[in-house]
């Protein structure tokens, strides 16, 4: 959970204009202990909102696009969505159930992976690294 982040801030920082919707895109994402599909924001904001899916579309890549959330495409078939890394989120690896599917953000303390220097010697562009834990739950393996 996190009640740190300004999302207001974030999106004017990020140059762009703060709506309703965006910002509830956002506080799903953050408030989140886990990724997120962009399925699951959907169901998670039409509880309490009329928003559609094409719209939840169009701001997450609005919202990847500007740097303020990342996009993991290492979990099969959707892509799921989490904070980028900023004051309150560091970044952390993820660990994923070969059994449920099920996707669990770890303590960015719990993988020590000091990848500055692969930043300042490779060669090419790096955007991002996603680092994927994988095997079996506490609950599946019960
Ligand atoms: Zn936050
Ligand atoms: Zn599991
Ligand atoms: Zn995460």
């Amino acid at each position: 959970m996190c009640h740190q982040c300004n999302y207001e801030e974030m999106l004017l920082s990020s140059d762009l204009e703060v709506t309703e919707n965006r910002l509830h895109v956002l506080e799903v994402i953050g408030n989140n202990s886990f990724p997120l599909s962009a399925g699951d924001v959907f169901q998670t904001l039409k509880r309490n909102s009329s928003i559609n899916k094409v719209t939840v579309y169009r701001i997450l890549e609005l919202l990847v696009d500007h740097n303020l959330v990342v996009c993991l495409n290492s979990f099969g078939k959707s892509a799921y969505y989490g904070m980028a890394p900023n004051d309150n989120h560091l970044p952390h690896p993820h660990f994923f159930c070969k059994k449920c599917g099920r996707i669990d953000c770890l303590n960015p303390n719990s993988l020590n992976v000091d990848s500055s220097s692969l930043w300042k010697t490779f060669p090419g562009q790096i955007d991002g690294i996603e680092i994927r834990v994988d095997g079996i739950c506490k609950d599946c393996i019960k």
